[in-house]
C-alpha cells in the first residue's frame, strides 16, 4: 500500500527516483495520513503557548507514530534506498533553545497520543535560535535557515488576525505543523508569522536592524536582549504570539458553540509555559471587553482560563519589563495591567507581591500567579522550593493554586526512535505494552540477575557507542575509542549547570596521567552546549573545553587514556545519537538551581547511570533507583540556599585552604592552556571563578572528584554495571510525558 501510493506521488518508480524526490513524496504521503487521523473535537481545548517548541526532525517520528515505519523502511530497502539517508536530508526545525522547548515538544506528542483536544501556539522563527560553529576555539553564531519548500509546515489560508502595536498594526499569517500521536489522533502546532519579515536584513553572523519590526519580528527566537532595542523586540514578539493565540482561542471557542464568552472557561484552558506568554492575561481581558464583557467579568473569565508553569528560580530569568517599554510597544495593555496591579495592591500591602514595583517594573510571574488558577513547578524539589522559599509570599496567599507536575519525555522519540536496538530487545523480553504504558518497563526488574540479559544490554550499549563514534568523527573530526567510558554532559551552557566543574575534573585526570596514574579503562568526556550569544562567561567555558580538547587529544602521553570532544551545534538530532551511547550521565547543577532537567531522564531511559547532585528531577531518579544505582554528591539544596542567604561562600577561601583545588583552578592559566587557546579568554574565566563563582563550583569540587572516581572504578565490574543500567531503564517509566500530561489533564485542564 505504501509502495503504491509512493509511486503514485512520485509519478515514477521508487528505484528510478532520487532521494530528494522520494523525500518529497514521503512528506506528502505522511501529511495525507496525518490529515486522515482526525482531531479530538471535544468541547474544551488546551492551548499550550510557548516561546519554544524544540520538536526535532519529524519524518521518522511521524512514521513510527503512524505505525508505518517498518513498512516504509522495507519498501525503500527493496528498491535499493535507505531510510536513514532520507532522514539525513531533513533539516531540524530550529524552534527552541533547550529543555523548556523540548518539554513543550514532548507535551504536544503526549497530548496527541492521549487523544486530547489541544494545540501548541508559538512563532514561525525563520532563522531559529542560531547555528553554533566553532572557530579558533570560540563559539560563533550563524543563522539557522531551516524553512525550505519541502518541510513540515503548511500555510493555513483562512486564519489571520490583526495585532495592534503603538504605531502600526500587523496582520498575521499562520503555518501549521501536524503532530501525530502514537497510534492516535493528531494535534496542530500553530506557528504565527508576518508576511513582511525579510531574512536578507541579516548579515555578519546574526546581526540585523533591531528597530525594523515589520522585517525582523519573526527572524530569531530570543534575539539578543542586552540592549533596550533588543528588549523592545522581545516585547513585540511576545505580544504578537499571545495576541494571535488569544484571538485563535476565542474564535475556535465560538466555532465549538461558545455563545456567551462569560462561559469561555468551559471551552478553553491556556497553559502559559514560563513567563514569555504572560501578556496573554491582559490581552485576553482586552479582547473580552471588546466583545462586550465588563472588566470585572473579563478578569473573572481569565482567572478561570489561564494556568502558569514556572521553570526557574534564577532571579535573572524571571522577566520584568519596564512600564516605559510596554508603553512604547503595547500602550493599550497598560491600563489593564495597571488595573490588575491596583486590585492586587488593594488587597495585599506587601510590596513583594505587587505586579508593578516601586521602580516601575512589571513582574510577569507575579501577574501570572495572581491571575492564573494554577501555578505549577516542574519537579518535586523545585515545587517545594517555590512554595517554601522563592515564592513563599505567594504560596501563603494562594496555597490552593500551587501544584507539582514533574516533567517527562516522550518515549516514542527517546527510546523507540533513537534507540531501536534497545527498544526491540525490551519488546522481546516484556512485550510491546511499554510503548503505550511506560510503567510496564518495571517488568524488566525480573532480569536483574539474568546473565544473558545483562550481557545483551552491554552489547546494545557497545553498538550505540560505535554509532556515536562515527557521528563524533563526522561532527568534530575527533577519533574516540569505543571501548572507553562515555561520560556525557549535554545541555545549554550555563554557570549553574556547572560545565566548569566537569572541566576541573578533566584537569585533575590530565595531571594524574602526567604523573603516571593511568585510568584502567580509558574515558571519553563528551560535551555539547550552546551559549547565549551575549553570555560572556558561558562562551569562555566553551573556550576552556575546546582548549582541553586540543591539548589532551593531541598529547600522545595522555590521549590513549582520556579524550575530550565537544559536539558542535548540540540539538535534538545530536541528542538522539548521544543519549543511547552514554555510560555516565552528568547532571551536576548546583543543588536548588536546576528546576527539573529532562536530559537526565533521556539518559536514564537509555541505560546510563546518573552522576549528579540532589537537584531537580535527579532527586526523584535517586528515590526510584536507590543509592546503589546512582552516584550522588554535593551539598544539599537547603545548605546551598543557606549559603546564599548568609552570603558566606567565598571561592577564594577554597583556593587558599586547599592546594589541590588551587592547582586545578590555576591550570586554567597554565602555559599548556595558553598555548592551546587564548590568554584573555582563559583569564576572564579564571578571574570569574577566583573572585565570584556565583554558582559555587568549588563547594562541591572535592566530593565530585571522589564520587566520579568511584563511578569509574565501579564501571570495571561489567556485570554489576549492567545491573545498574537495567534498574535505571526499568524504573524510568515514571518519566514518560504521558504520565505528566495525564496529571495536567486530571488536575489542571479537566478537558
Ligand atoms: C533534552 C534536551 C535538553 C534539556 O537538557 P537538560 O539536561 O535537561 O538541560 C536541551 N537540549 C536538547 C536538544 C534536548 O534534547
Amino acid at each position: 500500500m505504501v509502495a503504491e501510493r509512493l509511486e503514485e506521488l512520485l509519478g515514477n518508480e521508487i528505484k528510478e527516483s532520487s532521494n530528494e524526490e522520494i523525500y518529497g513524496a514521503l512528506l506528502k504521503l505522511v501529511k495525507e495520513q496525518l490529515n486522515g487521523k482526525g482531531y479530538n473535537e471535544g468541547k474544551k481545548k488546551v492551548y499550550y503557548i510557548s516561546a519554544e517548541f524544540l520538536i526535532g526532525k519529524l519524518l521518522s517520528n511521524n512514521l513510527i507514530n503512524l505505525g508505518i515505519y517498518d513498512e516504509v523502511k522495507q519498501v525503500l530497502k527493496e528498491n535499493g534506498k535507505c531510510l536513514s539517508d532520507l532522514e539525513e536530508m531533513e533539516l531540524e526545525p530550529s524552534l527552541g533553545n533547550g529543555g523548556l522547548g523540548r518539554l513543550a515538544a514532548c507535551f504536544i506528542d503526549s497530548i496527541a497520543t492521549l487523544g486530547m483536544n489541544g494545540a501548541g501556539v508559538t512563532l514561525n522563527y525563520h532563522l531559529g535560535l542560531f547555528k553554533q560553529v566553532f572557530e579558533d576555539g570560540l563559539q560563533k553564531e550563524i543563522p539557522n535557515n531551516w524553512i525550505t519548500d519541502c518541510c513540515w509546515e503548511d500555510k493555513v489560508v483562512n486564519r489571520s488576525y490583526e495585532v495592534p502595536f503603538k504605531d502600526f498594526t500587523l496582520k498575521s499569517t499562520l503555518y501549521d505543523i501536524d503532530v501525530s500521536g502514537y497510534n492516535s489522533k493528531s494535534v496542530k502546532l500553530h506557528l504565527f508569522d508576518v508576511e513582511t519579515v525579510d531574512e536578507t536584513i541579516v548579515s555578519d553572523g546574526i546581526q540585523f536592524d533591531q528597530e525594523d519590526i515589520k522585517r525582523n519580528l519573526t527572524l530569531f527566537i530570543y534575539p539578543d536582549d542586552s540592549t533596550k532595542q533588543g528588549q523592545l523586540l522581545r516585547i513585540y514578539q511576545q505580544y504578537f504570539m499571545v495576541s494571535n493565540g488569544a484571538q485563535l482561542a476565542i474564535e475556535e471557542a465560538k466555532e465549538r458553540g461558545c455563545e456567551d464568552l462569560r462561559t469561555l472557561p468551559e471551552y478553553v484552558v491556556i497553559q502559559i509555559n514560563d513567563t514569555h506568554p504572560s501578556m496573554v492575561i491582559p490581552e485576553l481581558i482586552r479582547l473580552l471587553t471588546k466583545e462586550g464583557l465588563t472588566t470585572e467579568e473579563a478578569i473573572e473569565v481569565v482567572k478561570k482560563t489561564c494556568a502558569y508553569t514556572n521553570h526557574t528560580i534564577l532571579a535573572e530569568a524571571l522577566e520584568k519589563w519596564p512600564v516605559d517599554y510596554l508603553e512604547e510597544v503595547v500602550p493599550h495593555l497598560l491600563p489593564i495591567i495597571r488595573e490588575l496591579d491596583k486590585r492586587v495592591k488593594a488587597v495585599y500591602k506587601d510590596p513583594s507581591v505587587a505586579i508593578i514595583d516601586e521602580q516601575n517594573l512589571v513582574h510577569m510571574a507575579h501577574m501570572d500567579i495572581h491571575y492564573c488558577f494554577s501555578v505549577n513547578g516542574v519537579a518535586a524539589l523545585h515545587t517545594d522550593i517555590l512554595k517554601n522559599s522563592e515564592l513563599n509570599h505567594f504560596y501563603k496567599l494562594y496555597p490552593e493554586k500551587f501544584n507539582n507536575k514533574t516533567n517527562g519525555i516522550t518515549f516514542r522519540r527517546w527510546l523507540i526512535h533513537s534507540n531501536p536496538e534497545l527498544s526491540s530487545y525490551i519488546e522481546q523480553l516484556i512485550g510491546d505494552g511499554f510503548k503505550r504504558d511506560a510503567d510496564e518497563l518495571e517488568q524488566l526488574m525480573k532480569y536483574t540477575d539474568n546473565q544473558e540479559v545483562l550481557e545483551e544490554l552491554l552489547n546494545i550499549k557497545k553498538k550505540a557507542k560505535i554509532t556515536l563514534k562515527e557521528f563524533l568523527k563526522e561532527n568534530t573530526g575527533e577519533d574516540v575509542n569505543e571501548d572507553s567510558i562515555y561520560d556525557i554532559q549535554v545541555k545549554r551552557l550555563h554557570e549553574y549547570k556547572r560545565q566548569q566543574l566537569n572541566v576541573l575534573y578533566i584537569i585533575h585526570k590530565y595531571l594524574e596521567i602526567k604523573e603516571g596514574k593511568k585510568p584502567t579503562t580509558p574515558i571519553t568526556f563528551i560535551f555539547g552546549a550552546k551559549a547565549a550569544p551575549a553570555y560572556v562567561i558561558a562562551k569562555e567555558i566553551i573556550h576552556a573545553i575546546l582548549c582541553l580538547q586540543k591539548l589532551i587529544n593531541q598529547d600522545p602521553e595522555v590521549s590513549p587514556y582520556i579524550k575530550v570532544v565537544m559536539v558542535e551545534n548540540y540539538n535534538v538530532t545530536a541528542g538522539e545519537k548521544l543519549f543511547p551511547a552514554c555510560d555516565i550521565s552528568e547532571q551536576i547543577s548546583l543543588a536548588s538551581k536546576e528546576a527539573s532537567g529532562t536530559g537526565n531522564m533521556k539518559f536514564m531511559l537509555n541505560g546510563a547511570v546518573t552522576l549528579g547532585t540532589m537537584d531537580g528531577a535527579n532527586v526523584e531518579i535517586a528515590n526510584l533507583v536507590g543509592n546503589e544505582n546512582i552516584y550522588i554528591f554535593g551539598e544539599s539544596s537547603e545548605s546551598v540556599i543557606e549559603h546564599y542567604k548568609n552570603a558566606d561562600y567565598r571561592s577564594m577561601d577554597y583556593i587558599k585552604n586547599d592546594r589541590e583545588i588551587a592547582r586545578l583552578v590555576g591550570f586554567l592559566l597554565s602555559p599548556e592552556m595558553i598555548e592551546a587557546g587564548d590568554y584573555d579568554h582563559l583569564a576572564r574565566l579564571h578571574r570569574e571563578i577566583v573572585t565570584k563563582d556565583w554558582f559555587m563550583t568549588l563547594l562541591d569540587l572535592k566530593e565530585y572528584i571522589r564520587v566520579k572516581d568511584q563511578a569509574f572504578a565501579d564501571y570495571e565490574n561489567r556485570r554489576q554495571w549492567a545491573r545498574k543500567m537495567l534498574v535505571n531503564i526499568a524504573k524510568s517509566g515514571f518519566f514518560s510525558s504521558d504520565r505528566t500530561i495525564r496529571q495536567y489533564q486530571e488536575e489542571i485542564w479537566k478537558l
